[in-house]
């Protein structure tokens, strides 16, 4: 029984950051930054501690050095890099080039 009762809490966790990044993205374009960066601290915690991952297409959007919220165009560059095959975030707050493979997806579509 009490497994059951685990999973909706975590059913609730893995919503509450769905919901926090939607926010965020309101948010970042409203120029309210700092509320951005909030928002991936608490959801990080919530990950943390309902042991919910965040799914991939949502750590994209921050930094995994200063936990930044990342909106392309804002406070980040997004260009893909032939060479190492990965899309590059680079954050404009501490300057950490985060890498992300498009192999994968690329894989996929085909
Ligand atoms: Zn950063």
């Amino acid at each position: 029984m009490k497994k059951k009762e685990d999973n909706s809490k975590r059913e609730i966790a893995q919503e509450r950051i769905e919901i926090l990044f939607e926010e965020a993205k309101k948010q970042a374009l409203k120029g309210r930054l700092k509320l951005c960066n909030k928002y991936v601290f608490v959801a990080r915690k919530i990950s943390g501690k309902f042991k919910v991952k965040i799914p991939t297409e949502l750590r994209r959007k921050f930094c995994h050095k200063c936990y930044h919220y990342l909106y392309p165009g804002i406070n980040c560059n997004v260009r893909t890099n032939k060479r190492t095959q990965a899309v590059e975030y680079e954050c404009k707050d501490c300057g950490k080039i985060n890498r992300y493979s498009y192999i994968k997806e690329k894989r996929e579509k085909q």
